[in-house]
């Protein structure tokens, strides 16, 4: 109706955010539901930490003043933990050169802001498309598509979901007007849980450096397996992270981009400057100071994962694939099979991500994987 509005906004769809709490949900109000469609940590803050955090919101923060917009505390922090996954050993003290430090970091409210500020930074105004493989983390191509920024798609082979490197290489030569500028690929990837392979790894090595290659980690605490390290010698590469899985703090949106002091300099540039909440800010910063009490329950949500992963093993018309994340990936023989799977968990309770193609599963608490096991088995009965 209203001719003020870009016209290519009228082809795209507001995005379905999960449903605060469980309402939307069309289930019976008198089961627990779980939430197992968002790939979140299963606890939320200790009580300790809550109670540390209400302090410092009401001895510390001016709620009249604007927060602090550089975010120098946080980012140190940040750096400091950025480092001990790159070599515990050099943080003990010789820092050396190769270290991360603040200048290779910037802050977003939530990764989703640090995409699009890439995408600002990158492809804006008609400059570049950007190159993704699905299935991927979908925030890529929406917010890239809401910018007026072209993607271009290619696939992933079907036994562990690597990406088609011939496909992608040709994209690559083959798209101008505007080139490709940004590749984005996730580390473990979602929905599909693989890490990226040698051959992969290989493939980012030889972009030239006009491409930015963004490599997004949300999932480093599970899968603890990292590409900083090679940051040094890899100046278009950028690594994303987040606070919104393992560090539990999904609610107060906080994220992380390491790169480049240039590359950081632009997001910089891009951002808006009041971009963190005092609390957020205050909640991050307590949240990596505690790192070693929030990370303690991964063994617990891995070894969970296995028996997860043995008992799909175990059930007959379903495909499933080794994760490396918090999260497990699984097909059946049709999409009428998945559609109908998806739908029967929903009701019984257990909440899934159906996308892709496949349904995603995330590693829930004890008590939360005990029922998905058996609504799985109980729908599986019915559609098998
Ligand atoms: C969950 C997730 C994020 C986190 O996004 P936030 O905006 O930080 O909550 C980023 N990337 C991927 C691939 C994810 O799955």
């Amino acid at each position: 109706m209203f001719s003020f509005i870009r016209s290519d906004l009228s082809g795209l769809r507001a995005y379905t955010p999960h449903p605060g709490g469980t309402s939307g949900s069309p289930v019976a109000s008198d089961i627990p539901i779980d939430r197992l469609d968002t790939n979140e940590c299963p606890f939320d803050l200790p009580k300790e930490l809550k109670e540390k955090l209400a302090w410092t919101y009401q001895q510390l923060i001016e709620t009249n003043r604007y927060p602090d917009g550089s975010h120098a505390e946080l980012k140190d922090a940040i750096a400091q933990y950025v480092n001990e996954s790159i070599s515990p050993v050099l943080t003990q003290g010789e820092a050396g050169e190769s270290l991360i430090s603040p200048a290779n970091i910037s802050l977003g409210n939530g990764s989703d802001e640090l995409i699009r500020s890439l995408l600002i930074a990158t492809c804006l105004g008609g400059e570049g498309s950007i190159l993704v493989a699905d299935p991927t983390f979908s925030m890529y191509g929406i917010l890239a598509k809401t910018l007026g920024i072209p993607v271009v798609t290619v696939g992933r082979k079907q036994a562990n979901f690597e990406i088609d490197l011939t496909a992608a290489q040709k994209a690559i030569k083959q798209t101008s007007n505007p080139p490709i500028r940004v590749v984005f690929v996730v580390h473990p990837n979602s929905p599909t849980a693989n890490a990226l392979t040698a051959a992969e790894l290989e493939w980012l090595r030889s972009l030239p450096e006009e491409i930015l290659v963004v490599i997004d980690e949300a999932y480093f605490e599970f899968s603890q397996t990292t590409v900083v390290g090679e940051l040094q010698q890899r100046p278009n590469w950028v690594v994303l992270r987040t606070f919104s899985k393992a560090f539990r703090l999904a609610a107060l949106r906080m994220g992380y981009a390491i790169a480049h002091p240039e590359i950081i300099l632009a997001l910089e540039k891009v951002r808006l400057p009041y971009n963190l909440p005092s609390f957020t800010q205050a909640a991050a910063l307590l949240a990596v100071s505690h790192r070693q009490v929030l990370l303690g329950c991964i063994p617990e949500i891995l070894t969970e994962r296995e028996k997860l992963l043995d008992f799909l093993k175990q059930q007959p018309n379903l495909q499933i694939w080794h994760s490396d994340s918090n999260f497990i990936y699984l097909r059946t023989p049709t999409d009428e099979a998945l559609t109908n799977l998806a739908h029967q968990l929903k009701h019984l309770g257990t909440l899934v991500r159906h996308t892709g193609g496949g349904i995603r599963l995330t590693v829930g608490s004890e008590q939360e994987n005990q029922r998905s096991r058996q609504h799985l088995l109980a729908a599986l009965k019915t559609i098998s």
